[in-house]
């Protein structure tokens, strides 16, 4: 413990909380600690006391009391209602120029209301996204701070500090102002969802058309982390996959009870992203395989009921069937990214926010669930593009997807033709090729549109818009 001032404030020692005064505390600053209910307080100076400098407050006006000027006060409790109510408790305590970190899961149009709000009563208000769990709370988060400028570099000394490092660089870098940080902590929520997703589309392929058992399938991850697909989630895919029940013995992976849960970012990811009117068919359909999974009325109604293809087979080669998988993982991958990208640049032209998107894959690098080698080949894109209009056409992409593009065309196939669900590859293939497509049938679209409701349509040889009279003379008119 420590009777000097304190240089910056945590309240809400649940797990999140707890381990990021730790960390800020092992990285030599010291650190005011406040929970609601004292216990959590008492535990961790119990605990980790011993870790570094910290400054036990019994409730907030005691944490203010604690702190220099300007001070630094880290949220870290349930996001909504409750973020609401200790800002509220907060505020009346503190001075003009104070700064409040909202380091929860908030969602990025409530930071924009109560930065506004603060802003008002002359404090600064930062959002800031904190992602890899209780262990990258601890050791090394990727940290995505929203907020004014002025408010990054008095924080930037300790965030750069406390993030997760690859190489010299921290993985914390200032997004831009009021809710950008909390929108790029969602997209990569619904990104994480997107990932996910594909691992398991190509788990249950593999298992299904080649009969790979668990442990087998284990080594393919394996493998496939050594390479361009190397990632926490393929590595902790392997560590899943390898675990034997400690319980009834056999595969740990069939035991568990197939009903994915959502905390909810993976929604709202897509919701945002559909107001934005940006097509991130990637998460969507991440996020509605979970719900389907959830769905155990629907499930048990149709399970055995709903007749499947003739023949469940399908003649594959073993090894080869395994390398189209990983392609079409790969190009699967890309494809989600390259709509998360979108989505960023979308939001950031919408807000004014000015977000740089190559630095965006930088922080992603390290400390967080979708960090990956694959990351760096995103930073060289808008390296060499810093305006790349998608991921999907920067030369290396455009290649690798090239490459490989045959196998997903093949993978997509034999999950239809042996009935094995992978909503995630068949909807990143159908944008790719809809990219792509020179013409869509969207022509039709507007024809049918404007002779049910008059909404007229544009003309590919002339300027301006126009009507067809389709009750009348079919003649047509400019409007
Ligand atoms: P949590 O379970 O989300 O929240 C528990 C904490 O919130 C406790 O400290 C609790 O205090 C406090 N709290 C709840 N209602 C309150 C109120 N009305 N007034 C004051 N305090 C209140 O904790 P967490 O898992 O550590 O997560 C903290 C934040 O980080 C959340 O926003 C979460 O979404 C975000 N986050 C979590 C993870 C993760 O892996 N868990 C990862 C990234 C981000 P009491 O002890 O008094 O009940």
């Amino acid at each position: 413990m420590s009777s000097a001032p304190a240089q910056i404030a945590v309240t809400g020692l649940a797990v999140m909380g707890r381990n990021l005064a730790r960390n800020l505390a092992r990285n030599g600053f010291r650190v005011a600690v406040h929970n609601r209910s004292k216990g959590r307080t008492d535990a961790l100076i119990q605990e980790f006391g011993h870790e570094g400098e910290f400054v036990p407050a019994d409730d907030l006006p005691a944490l203010v009391a604690s702190l220099e000027r300007p001070r630094k006060i880290i949220i870290m409790v349930q996001a909504g209602p409750a973020t609401d109510a200790v800002i509220d408790e907060l505020v009346p305590l503190l001075d003009e120029g104070d700064i409040v970190v909202d380091a929860g899961n908030a969602h990025f149009l409530d930071t924009r209301r109560r930065q506004d709000a603060l802003q008002a009563s002359g404090l600064h208000f930062v959002g800031s996204g904190v992602s890899g769990g209780e262990e990258g709370a601890l050791n090394g988060p990727s940290i995505m701070p929203g907020g004014s400028v002025e408010s990054y570099a008095a924080l930037e000394p300790m965030l750069t500090k406390i993030a997760a490092q690859v190489g010299d660089q921290p993985c914390c870098v200032h997004v831009g102002p009021d809710g950008a940080g909390h929108f790029v902590k969602m997209l990569h929520n619904g990104i994480e969802y997107a990932d996910m997703q594909l691992i398991a589309e190509a788990y249950d392929l593999l298992r299904h058309v080649l009969g790979l058992s668990p442990a087998e399938l284990a080594d393919v991850f394996r493998d496939w982390n050594t390479g361009d697909l190397e990632s926490f989630l393929i590595e902790i895919t392997a560590d899943v996959l390898s675990q034997t029940d400690p319980t009834a013995g056999g595969a740990f992976v069939d035991i568990v009870l197939d009903q994915a849960e959502q905390k909810g970012t993976g929604r709202w990811t897509v919701q945002s992203t559909l107001d934005l009117g940006i097509p991130v068919s990637g998460m969507a359909e991440a996020v509605f395989a979970r719900s389907l999974s959830g769905d155990v009325v629907r499930r048990s109604a149709a399970a055995g009921v709903l007749p499947g293809p003739a023949s469940e087979k399908a003649d594959v080669d073993r090894d080869a069937f395994i390398d189209d998988v990983r392609h079409a993982l790969y190009s699967s991958k890309l494809v989600a990214y390259a709509q998360g990208f979108d989505a960023i640049r979308a939001a950031s032209e919408q807000y004014d926010w000015d977000i740089d998107l190559g630095a965006m894959a930088t922080i992603w690098r390290g400390g967080c669930i979708i960090r990956a080698r694959f990351l760096d080949r995103i930073k060289e894109a808008y390296d060499r593009n810093p305006a790349l209009p998608s991921l999907l056409v920067d030369d290396y992409f455009k290649e690798a997807v090239a490459n490989g593009q045959e196998a997903w065309r093949r993978v997509v196939a034999t999950a239809a033709q042996v009935g094995v669900p992978a909503p995630g590859f068949s909807a990143a293939l159908s944008y790719y090729d809809g990219l792509r497509a020179e013409r869509l049938p969207a022509a039709l679209i507007q024809g049918l549109r404007d002779l049910f409701g008059a909404h007229t349509y544009k003309r590919v040889d002339q300027e301006g818009t126009y009507h067809l009279e389709w009750s009348g003379d079919r003649s047509e008119t400019r409007s």
